[in-house]
């Protein structure tokens, strides 16, 4: 081991003892009085905005043409806004650090080849950008603890301990070295369980033989991949059997879970995680999935900036994240729709809810409605073809006026039906059939069949791409 890989471990080994030490500690104040956690919430506040302020160029100017420093204490609600391509414009003046800067890193990222650190200190993440527009994040090792902090919490909310033999985990990732769950694996690979970490562009072939090998107790796979396996499982190419299993990044609706359930004999957790920094899991009540707002507070929106009270869907979340410091990401734009559940989960916890992730809001489409004007339709609306047996996954396009779903058949379906209905005609019908329900003018829908779907660089599937004139709009949710 040369000099640059023995301070790599050591660092990866102090991330990891942090992350545990200030996992305990977030576990330990679940239970208590929320005031609690909103005295730690505006303490963290305060060191990220104050830090910010003397630290960035970029929020130095900025907070102090906005007056965000006059109020005490600092208030959350009159912090500006950071979105996406502000954050990439000003990144050179954002960070905290002057040596860093976006073309040098972006260029560095593209030569990653496992997790190094950048100057041997800071993780530097990529997003792909399903929204077509790219992210770069750098975490120092306080910010990139609290990210450790989130994987040892979902995994003990999971009830993933240490166990001798050690737990065989198998994460089907990001493509990327550069994506946070290849370097979030990376830095839990210290040895308290095996890890198996597969590419989410490996064939399903190959996929399938490293899994029936590697025989996982913990298996963490994108939903859609989730649903290939369990087609797997069923015909008897794959078998393992897994005592816990978790899903995230993409949209899983009931009838995907169900599958799952039914194929692996196991409830699947589902887990959000976004590179902003907030991450969030379902708990053993699998009703919704718990943010985790200790170390990230979260702000549900409309379209216009404006806060969506709890039982309501907002149409994009505001982000702080409470640690790092190098990069400081202050009420940052994350796209997500979320409802936050307005109810206390049964588990006690204090965290806020999300009853549902609907995904991103660039993946709501806009048709002509019957009366005039726009109607919303959100993905979940398409939900009606994973209910179909023959259908293993589908994507939704938006040519102009016409609906063109590309779906993938189960090896099942056959070109023709008892009723004579051949699959397209069928689903097309039920799609156009729904689209109408919902107020749009003569829905146009073409189904296409397709051996596989195009997957975005992090290897996700994107359900929806919405044409040109689909804009953010605030909608109600099915
Ligand atoms: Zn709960």
């Amino acid at each position: 081991m040369n000099s640059t890989e023995v301070r790599y471990h050591r660092r990866r080994l102090a991330d990891v003892a942090q992350g545990m030490r200030l996992a305990r500690t977030q576990i330990g104040r679940e239970q208590q009085p929320r005031a609690r956690l909103a005295l730690h919430q505006q303490r963290r506040l305060e060191t990220v905005v104050r830090h910010a302020a003397a630290y960035s160029p970029f929020y130095r100017t900025w907070l102090a043409e906005t007056g965000a420093l006059g109020s005490q204490p600092i208030d959350l609600a009159h912090l500006p806004i950071l979105s996406r391509p502000l954050l990439m414009e000003h990144f050179d003046e954002l960070v905290c650090d002057p040596r860093l800067h976006r073309d040098e890193l972006l260029e560095w990222v593209g030569q990653m080849t496992r997790d190094q650190l950048y100057l041997d200190r800071y993780r530097v993440l990529l997003t792909s950008g399903s929204s077509g527009r790219p992210g770069l994040f750098v975490y120092d090792a306080d910010g990139w603890r609290s990210i450790a902090a989130g994987f040892v919490r979902s995994a003990d909310w999971c009830q993933l301990r240490p166990t001798v033999p050690r737990q065989r985990m198998a994460w089907v990732a990001g493509a990327r070295p550069s994506h946070i769950t290849r370097q979030g694996g990376a830095t839990m690979a210290i040895g308290l369980h095996r890890i198996l970490s597969l590419p989410v562009t490996l064939p399903l072939r190959k996929l399938v033989e490293a899994l029936n090998r590697f025989q996982p107790t913990y298996l963490n796979v994108y939903p859609s991949i989730a649903m290939w396996l369990a087609d797997e499982q069923q015909a008897g190419r794959l078998h393992v059997s897994p005592q816990i299993m978790a899903t995230a990044a993409e949209l899983r609706t009931p009838e995907m879970t169900e599958q799952l359930v039914d194929a692996f004999q196991v409830r699947p957790f589902d887990l959000y995680g976004c590179t902003e920094g907030l991450f969030g899991s379902e708990c053993e009540y699998h009703q919704g999935i718990h943010l985790f707002e200790d170390t990230t507070l979260v702000e549900n929106v409309d379209a216009d900036s404006r806060p969506v009270p709890a039982g309501q869907p907002g149409a994009r979340l505001l982000v702080t994240n409470l640690h790092n410091l190098v990069q400081p990401l202050i009420r940052v734009e994350v796209t997500d729709m979320v409802t936050v559940d307005p109810d206390p989960c049964p588990c006690g916890r204090i965290l806020i809810r999300a009853k549902a992730i609907h995904g991103r809001n660039d993946d709501v489409l806009s048709l002509p409605a019957r009366g005039g004007g726009q109607v919303a339709v959100h993905p979940l609306h398409f939900a009606l073809l994973t209910a179909d047996p023959d259908v293993r996954e589908f994507q939704v396009h938006q040519d102009g006026p016409v609906i063109r779903i590309l779906i993938v058949p189960r090896s099942s379906a056959g070109s023709t039906t008892a009723d004579d209905d051949d699959l397209e005609t069928r689903l097309s019908r039920a799609v156009a059939r729904q689209l109408a329900q919902l107020g749009a003018r003569d829905p146009q829908v073409t189904v296409e069949r397709r051996h596989e779907l195009a997957r975005s660089a992090g290897g996700k599937l994107k359900l929806v791409i919405a044409g040109p004139s689909s804009k953010p709009v605030n909608i109600d949710t099915p």
